[in-house]
């Protein structure tokens, strides 16, 4: 629409005829008179069709909400009695002077303007583009895509990292969880898994030389959700550098965050810094907790309190609650991940007192959410062997591995990275009150796009291709 202008650059044509483009947003009749507000991605504008425009008056007697018309107007300074300071374009209005009516709509099954938080999720996200429509739900997206737009102008721009893409279909990466599998019609009986993360692929980027990488990556894990992870997937910002200490990967992470929080919440204020360091021990001892939240005020919604813990130990009891999928038989398994460097003082204890080992891995906690966690890695294939063996894994099991393992051996330099969790940061910062708040089209708790009905059964022609057979539902 090469003449449609944005409500919000509407305070700069007054007195000028223009045309916008939108939906009804709310409509009221008085008397001769239609009032109603008009809505576009920039904003809200209250238009007045006036009585003598019998064609306009005609049609705006009709409209609904979130009908979609096309407008052309001229822009009023409102009488000085009915202007609205507290809102924005409340100083102005657009006389209507003719309405096209690009789309009607029915009546929504719920009301798009308000918070949303007084009707059920459920329904909420079978009608996931209606309830995108809210004012909450818009800010939230849009915030996410300014934080991300954020993250890669800084990173590129003033760190020289590179953004590197890496497989959706491809085999497990150890990270804990349950995998999800998909099944493969050109090698039939065989599956690949969604990856868990890019790890052993950014650990790759490395060892080819890129030296930073980083990535806007989709993880998926096979986990029953919780208050603070959504079922089936999400998103971490994921970085690697080579030729870094510990100290290196604080530090960038700490001002990279810092100067977001300043360009996209600048109403948020960190409570200290430079960020608290906490070792795993102490911060388990003071506060119970490995994420914990050191805010001095916990009602002050605008408080951001972000701590680093470290000195984690390099292993932890393998239990039924705290399974590790991936691991090896032995009765501890990785804290963080099996690629994790133990501490330089502490190697020759990986003989003689394995539970004692630190690894060299860094947790980012933030109000009391665990919103990220990297560590240094093995880039030495004997350092690596070793942990595969001290957590039990078979020869076929360490076989899986076998690249990373040939990779250490072609000139791998000393690297280490991070992967703090989008979603969960956003979380921690906005307040709100789940995690699906802030994605666009998440699963339900029982793992369901309500939307598109998702999963759904496959036909049997899908089924016969890709050599499966599936039990009868119960
Ligand atoms: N791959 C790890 C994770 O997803 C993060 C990392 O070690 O960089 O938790």
């Amino acid at each position: 629409m090469q003449d449609r202008i944005l409500i919000k650059d509407l305070h700069l044509n007054i007195g000028q005829e223009v045309v916008v483009a939108g939906w009804v947003d709310i409509r009221r009749d008085q008397g001769k008179m239609v009032f109603f507000d008009m809505r576009d991605m920039s904003g809200k504008v209250q238009c007045v069709v006036l009585p003598a425009n019998t064609e306009a008056i005609e049609i705006a007697k009709e409209i609904r909400p979130e009908w979609v018309l096309k407008i052309t107007g001229k822009v009023n300074k409102r009488p000085e009695k009915n202007i609205n300071k507290d809102q924005p374009n409340g100083d102005i209005e657009l006389e209507i002077l003719k309405i096209e009516v690009l789309n009607k709509a029915q009546t929504p099954p719920f009301d798009v303007r308000s918070d949303g938080h007084e009707i059920g999720e459920d329904m909420r996200l079978q009608y996931r583009y209606l309830d995108l429509r809210r004012p909450r739900m818009q800010k939230n997206l849009r915030k996410r895509g300014e934080m991300i737009q954020f993250i890669r102008d800084y990173l590129v721009n003033k760190e020289n990292f590179v953004e590197i893409e890496t497989p959706i279909l491809t085999k497990t990466s150890p990270e804990g969880a349950r995998d999800f599998l998909v099944p493969s019609r050109l090698n039939k009986g065989n599956f690949y898994a969604l990856p868990q993360s890019p790890q052993q692929y950014k650990q790759m980027i490395m060892v080819a030389g890129f030296e930073k990488y980083f990535q806007i990556a989709r993880c998926f894990r096979d986990e029953d959700p919780r208050a603070d992870r959504a079922y089936g997937e999400f998103t971490q910002l994921d970085l690697e550098m080579s030729f870094v200490e510990q100290e290196d990967i604080l530090s960038l992470v700490e001002k990279l965050f810092t100067e977001m929080i300043k360009k996209v919440f600048p109403e948020k204020k960190i409570t200290q810094t430079p960020w608290p360091r906490i070792a795993h021990k102490e911060t388990m001892e003071k506060y119970g907790s490995d994420k914990p939240d050191l805010r001095k005020n916990k009602e002050d919604k605008d408080e951001l309190a972000f701590t680093w813990v470290i000195d984690f130990p390099l292993f932890t009891q393998q239990t039924k609650n705290d399974f590790y999928h991936g691991s090896g038989s032995a009765k501890f398994a990785p804290s963080h991940h099996m690629f994790t460097a133990p501490h330089p003082d502490d190697i020759s204890l990986l003989d003689s007192g394995p539970t004692k080992v630190r690894g060299l891995q860094h947790d980012l906690a933030l109000n009391g959410y665990e919103v990220g966690g990297g560590s240094i890695r093995i880039h030495d294939r004997k350092v690596q062997e070793k942990v595969f063996d001290l957590i039990g894994f078979s020869e076929e099991q360490k076989n899986t591995f076998k690249h990373m393992l040939e990779a250490f051996t072609f000139g791998t330099p000393p690297h280490g990275g991070i992967a703090p969790g989008i979603d969960r940061l956003l979380l921690a910062i906005t307040g709100e009150s789940s995690l699906r708040e802030l994605m666009s089209f998440p699963k339900t708790g029982e793992g369901q796009d309500l939307m598109m009905n998702a999963p759904s059964e496959a036909t049997p022609e899908q089924l016969k291709e890709l050599g499966i057979k599936t039990e009868p539902r119960k």
